[in-house]
């Protein structure tokens, strides 16, 4: 008996001292989950384990800082600093890898809508996966119901991009992101997203230019079919800057 109380705590020691970002990518492994910087990974989080993993990048991000020769002990700019930036990594910008999918409640298409129904601008905040640099934009969602379409609130859409932006993204796979989602939610005969952002990468670093924006859409089932629907969409979306 004394011999497996001893071994209980010798396990909770080693659990003790385990990164909290270990055991999470531990459980993912096992689970065979990806886990590149645009996926979410929330399923595999317990309860407590995000204040634990903001205490650990809280940890790394002084490093870093550190190993960029600041003086984060007399400088007062700085100070607290690596806690701001976990944070803000954590808990805002970032928060769609972490935290489970918006509550969306899809209703029945009771009045039979099937007429081309548009919701945009949506303002997005997003950044690259390469850089972590700010990708700022708009998106337009073309919606083609059916009678079988399940109807979301106009404000959902844009709690679902939200989620689908708030990752370390890649433009072109963040709209086929959001598109896999609304299609999964809400089951139109055709969905089109069209995204335009400015990427702060190229503004901030590289090439300096910071006019120059990106821009690409997905288009699924009767907007791939019908050129005449496509460029009905495209020709609604308000001109852009
Ligand atoms: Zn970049």
């Amino acid at each position: 008996m004394l011999m497996k109380v001893q071994q209980d705590m010798t396990d909770a020691n080693h659990d003790e001292g385990t990164p909290v970002s270990v055991k999470i990518r531990e459980r993912l492994q096992a689970a065979k989950r990806r886990f590149h910087s645009n996926d979410n990974i929330a399923d595999f989080i317990r309860p407590g384990e995000l204040e634990a993993l903001f205490e650990e990048v809280t940890g790394k991000m002084k490093g870093v800082l550190d190993s960029m020769v600041i003086d984060t002990e007399n400088d007062h700019n700085t100070g607290d600093t690596a806690r701001r930036v976990a944070k803000m990594y954590l808990k805002e910008v970032f928060a769609g890898r972490y935290v489970p999918a918006p509550a969306i409640t899809e209703f029945p298409n009771a009045e039979h809508l099937n007429e081309l129904m548009i919701v945009g601008p949506i303002t997005v905040r997003s950044a690259c996966s390469h850089h972590l640099c700010p990708v700022i934009g708009k998106i337009w969602i073309g919606v083609m119901p059916n009678e079988h379409t399940n109807v979301i609130g106009l404000s959902k859409y844009a709690r679902l991009a939200e989620w689908i932006m708030g990752r370390p993204q890649i433009q072109e796979e963040a709209v086929v992101q959001l598109a896999d989602l609304i299609q999964e939610k809400t089951q139109p005969d055709g969905l089109a997203i069209v995204m335009e952002a400015s990427h702060y990468c190229m503004g901030w670093r590289g090439v300096k230019d910071m006019d120059s924006k990106m821009i690409n859409s997905v288009m699924r089932g009767v907007f791939l079919k019908d050129s005449d629907l496509r460029r009905e969409f495209l020709s609604l979306i308000p001109r852009r800057s």
